[in-house]
Order: structure tokens, then C-alpha cells, then sequence
């Protein structure tokens, strides 16, 4: 008899097209499609194109000019998270049959005052049971269960979600799909097993979590990496003037990112070329030295 088959490994790197890569979305990359090659497992690079007023013309292709100038090898077409409208809004209908959504007009002033939590602002639910006219988010309600996931790098994380962020929005006043919802909609139309990204999404995997609770959706295994700082401790991104990463520079930059996720490349590993960087990080590849980690000091990346 054979051993009963588990799901096969679909990981996934899902950049939103606010600007060029820069090194902290290169090391998320590299960790999600090193622990999928490494599984065995299919990697797929989605373009999450949901919020036109955020997003810079041309990044799309800027992001995938460089993950193939680094040589990443996507499974499957690259997927525009846009081309799932349908899917999104099939959920939030999903959701408002079964009575879990309402509309509320909360202006961003009028939440000011919100209490806050380690997920972010508590909203206070003041328009649960209001009948809101007129322009309106939608928000899920929540339930004060306990909402719990075993991390792979950073352990056992524990959340109540109506006391820590209180019911949240799953379609914007100004009518965009939110994140989460298109986030979990998409990991299971795709198939996504595991789910490898940065340690700054984490306060929104319960709520993740949650929505696919509501959507009788499976719950991917996740690992959350941790986020690269400057040396004065400001995260590594586009706001804290982290400088994009380069075509010219690649091969010691893919080493400096293995480097930061604690891989320890051989001194001399750039010497090696892409293919040879790359064939030494699957060989070598181990998730576990990133265990407990929520910030790495990189100073010279490349
Ligand atoms: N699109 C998100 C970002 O670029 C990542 C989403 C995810 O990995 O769940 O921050």
C-alpha cells in the first residue's frame, strides 16, 4: 500500500506594484522560492495589481525584469491579481449571505480616537447595527474566538480578533477590493500551500485566517521572515529610502541577501555566477536558521 499523498507544495512571492524591488522584497523572494524548490514544490509570482492609487506605472514590469535578471524561475504564467475580480467579489457575496458583512461610512476622523492593539486600530463597531446610506466600506464581523497558528519561524501566534482589531474591511468606500480578502481568495484559487513573506505581514494573517474560516478555505502553512533594517533600526523599504536593486549587481546581491537570511555563503560565492549562486543556495538552503528572527541589520547590501 502507499503512503497517503499530502498536497503537493505551491509557494507563491505576490509583490504589489508600488515601485521597483528593493532588497527586503529580494530577500522574501528568495526565501519563498528557495523553500519551494527545496519542498519540491511549484513557485508562482503574482502581481497584485488591486490598488491603482498606490501602485507606479511601469513597476509590474520593472519587478519582473529583475526577478529575471536574477534568474528566478516562476512555474506558470506570472498572475495579475486584477484578473480574479470576479472571484473577489463571488467571495464578498459569500460573505454577505451568510450575515457577516455590513456597511459603514466611519470616516478616518471619526476612528482617530481607536483604541490600539499589536494588529493596529480596534475599530469600535459603531456601525453594526446602523442602516448606512450613501458611499460605504464593508466591513466582516468578527468573533472574540481565539484565532491561533503555529508559525514556522516564529512559533505559536494567539489572536481575538473582535478585541484586538474589531471587525475589518473587505471591500473600501472607494469600491477596491481590500487585501485580505484578495489575498486569501487568490492563495486558494492558486492553490498556495505554504506562504513564505515578510514578518511585517504577520498582523494580518489572523485576519486572513479568519476570512478563510468564513470562505471554508484551507489554511496554508505559514513562515514569516524576518524584515531587514537599516543600521538605525528603520525598516528596509521604499519609505525609509532603501535603493532598488540592481541588474548590474546581481550576483553579490543575491549572496548579500543570503547572506541576510543567514545562509552563510562561502566568502567567494559570487564568483560563482548566478547558476552557480543558485545551485549552491538549493543545496544548501535551511529555513530553520531564521528561526525566532524579527530583524536583520543589513548595512551594505551590495
Ligand atoms: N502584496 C503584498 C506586498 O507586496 C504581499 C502580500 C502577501 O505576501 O501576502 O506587501
Amino acid at each position: 500500500m502507499s503512503a497517503p499523498e499530502e498536497a503537493p507544495y505551491t509557494g507563491r512571492f505576490a509583490p504589489s506594484p508600488t515601485g521597483p524591488l528593493h532588497f527586503g522584497s529580494l530577500m522574501a523572494a528568495v526565501a519563498s522560492y528557495l523553500d519551494a524548490r527545496c519542498n519540491d514544490g511549484r513557485w508562482l509570482v503574482r502581481i497584485e495589481d488591486i490598488d491603482p492609487p498606490r501602485e507606479q506605472a511601469g513597476a509590474d514590469s520593472d519587478i519582473l525584469r529583475m526577478l529575471e535578471a536574477y534568474r528566478f524561475e516562476w512555474d506558470g504564467p506570472v498572475i495579475y491579481q486584477s484578473t480574479s475580480a470576479d472571484e473577489h467579489l463571488a467571495a464578498l457575496k459569500e460573505l454577505d449571505r451568510a450575515g457577516l458583512t455590513y456597511r459603514c461610512n466611519c470616516s478616518r476622523r471619526d476612528l482617530a480616537d481607536a483604541p490600539q492593539s499589536s494588529l493596529g486600530a480596534i475599530y469600535p463597531g459603531t456601525c453594526r447595527s446602523r442602516d448606512v446610506v450613501g458611499e460605504a466600506a464593508v466591513r466582516v464581523r468578527t468573533g472574540n474566538e481565539s484565532i491561533t497558528f503555529e508559525d514556522r519561524l516564529q512559533g505559536l501566534v494567539q489572536h481575538r480578533l473582535e478585541s484586538e482589531s474589531g471587525d475589518f474591511i473587505v471591500l473600501r468606500r472607494d469600491g477596491l477590493i481590500a487585501y485580505q480578502l484578495a489575498v486569501v481568495v487568490d492563495d486558494r484559487l492558486q492553490g498556495v500551500t505554504h506562504i513564505v513573506r515578510g514578518i511585517d505581514l504577520m498582523d494580518s494573517t489572523p485576519r486572513q485566517i479568519y476570512l478563510q474560516g468564513c470562505l471554508d478555505a484551507p489554511v496554508p502553512s505559514y513562515a514569516h521572515i524576518p524584515v531587514a533594517q537599516h543600521s538605525d533600526g528603520a525598516k528596509l523599504s521604499k519609505a525609509t529610502g532603501a535603493a532598488p536593486i540592481t541588474a548590474e549587481n546581481a550576483g553579490p546581491t543575491l549572496v548579500a541577501a543570503l547572506s541576510a537570511l543567514q545562509q552563510r555563503p562561502p566568502d567567494d560565492l559570487s564568483a560563482s555566477g548566478l547558476d552557480g549562486i543558485w545551485s549552491w543556495a538549493q543545496e544548501n538552503w535551511s529555513i530553520a536558521r531564521l528561526v525566532g528572527l524579527q530583524n536583520i541589520a543589513v548595512q551594505h547590501y551590495c
